[in-house]
């Protein structure tokens, strides 16, 4: 692979920066590439339904720099990445400077950031059960993941198992009719993403984007037995030695978030996921201190930063970040390294393509602790034949091995695969960005 380039690391300049959007990767993905004037090429990704602006607005501060000064590079444009999306566009070409820095001198990416732990990273897999079903269902679901060989599960568990069940939610009188008939993905896709359709439609997205202390929405006892006994159905399928996560449960308040956690002590969980929104660590820290259930969060955090805070608190078991929103690789082998000092487990979320992937295990092989790396696409035939030069599928037996070649370790994208699954509203092949190469503000933050 390496001796294909003729690299001159010192000499390497960024001459463009082009992008591709999937679908189905399982959601929209923008892939990125950089171009460079000596061959090679750098590949990133937004995160999961992002927006290629996020990127976009930074090329024209990037042409031109060595995309080996990683560090430097990052610190000039992280100024324009922020929590959950809007971190897609600095931690995606953080992602592909790297890739290039490891092509230009022949080395993989853990060896950049430190060396390497372990030579393969165990994979978490998300278990979805469509529709109105039983513990029963997504335990037989989940049975199917051990089956194939995952050595760790999770599944969600939101309130929208209720949805269709009297006496298991309160609220107040005609909310829980009106979100049904404007917003039905606020009770049943609790960790969703807002749609276009949603945000041009008000009352559909008052709804989707109120946070859970200000929802007015409780469980009753009756939909705490409810949820109670689908944990129970489930774990009397997949039995009680295999961790087993939960996301999506929301949006109730703190209080409800405590009622429900005790109820779910017994059932051994590996985590309970995002049962608040990030940004409210002391609630975080009261749920914590009042349940033995690991309590996890993180996937829409951005920078160290705001790790810091979360762990000084005292909020949380196990953090989740995501390497296409945290701030890249660099970033989240810092917040590991922070995790490690303090005694609290790493997770990685991932719902991306092979591309993030590769990033996040690369990454993962040189974090000192990693509980595993989230798979969000059993379900996707076509995923691991994005990419080319690693075995397929990718995920074998619940681990992903990982390759020595150099920067993210995989030798090309294949575009034949991109080119059948191709984004409707933005159908182009790696088209000219050119219009983006003026983009310009004063970017000093203090006057
Ligand atoms: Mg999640």
């Amino acid at each position: 692979m390496s001796e294909n380039y003729t690299s001159s690391p010192s000499n390497l300049k960024i001459t463009d920066l082009r992008l591709v959007d999937i679908d189905g990767a399982p959601k929209r993905c923008t892939l990125l590439k950089l171009l460079t004037n000596q061959g090679i090429c750098g590949y990133g990704e937004l995160r999961d339904a992002s927006s290629r602006t996020y990127a976009l607005m930074l090329k024209s501060r990037i042409l031109g720099e060595n995309p080996c000064q990683v560090d430097r590079i990052i610190h000039k444009i992280k100024q324009f990445g922020g929590p959950s999306r809007q971190g897609g566009g600095v931690s995606g070409l953080e992602i592909a400077l790297w890739d290039l820095a490891g092509k230009a001198y022949g080395v993989p990416l853990y060896q950049l950031l430190g060396g390497q732990y372990r030579q393969q990273v165990r994979m978490y897999c998300d278990t979805d059960v469509e529709g109105r079903h039983s513990g029963h269902d997504m335990g037989v679901a989940l049975k199917r993941r051990l089956d194939q060989g995952f050595t760790f599960l999770k599944m969600d568990l939101g309130i929208g198992l209720l949805a269709d069940e009297p006496g298991t939610l309160s609220a107040p009188l005609g909310l829980l009719e009106d979100m049904k008939t404007f917003a039905p993905q606020t009770l049943n896709v609790q960790g969703g993403s807002v749609t276009s359709d949603m945000v041009r439609r008000q009352q559909s997205y008052d709804f989707f984007s109120t946070a859970h202390p200000f929802t007015g929405l409780r469980l009753t006892e009756k939909g705490l037995d409810y949820l109670e006994n689908y944990v129970r159905e489930v774990r009397s399928v997949i039995g009680y030695e295999v961790p087993l996560a939960i996301d999506h449960f929301g949006h109730v308040c703190v209080e409800d978030c405590i009622r429900f956690a005790r109820r779910m002590e017994a059932y051994n969980l590996a985590w309970m996921e995002d049962p608040l929104p990030w940004i409210y660590p002391d609630q975080y820290a009261r749920l914590r201190q009042s349940t033995t259930v690991p309590i996890c969060t993180g996937e829409d955090m951005y920078l160290k930063e705001s790790f810091q805070t979360l762990i000084q608190a005292g909020a949380v078991s196990v953090i989740h970040p995501d390497i296409l929103t945290c701030g890249g690789a660099l970033e989240l082998k810092k917040i590991a390294d922070l995790a490690d000092e303090q005694g609290v487990a790493v997770a990685v979320h991932m719902a991306e393509s092979p591309v993030a992937c590769m990033a996040a295990v690369q990454t993962a092989a040189a974090m000192r602790h990693v509980l595993a790396v989230e798979f969000h696409s059993v379900e996707v035939p076509w995923w691991s034949d994005l990419i080319t030069g690693l075995p397929r599928p990718l995920v074998q037996n619940g681990y992903i091995q990982v390759p020595d070649k150099p920067g993210l370790g995989f030798d090309d994208l294949d575009e034949s695969v991109i080119c059948a699954h191709l984004n409707r509203q933005h159908p182009g092949l790696w088209e000219d960005t050119s219009a983006w190469d003026q983009e310009f503000s004063n970017d000093r933050i203090w006057s």
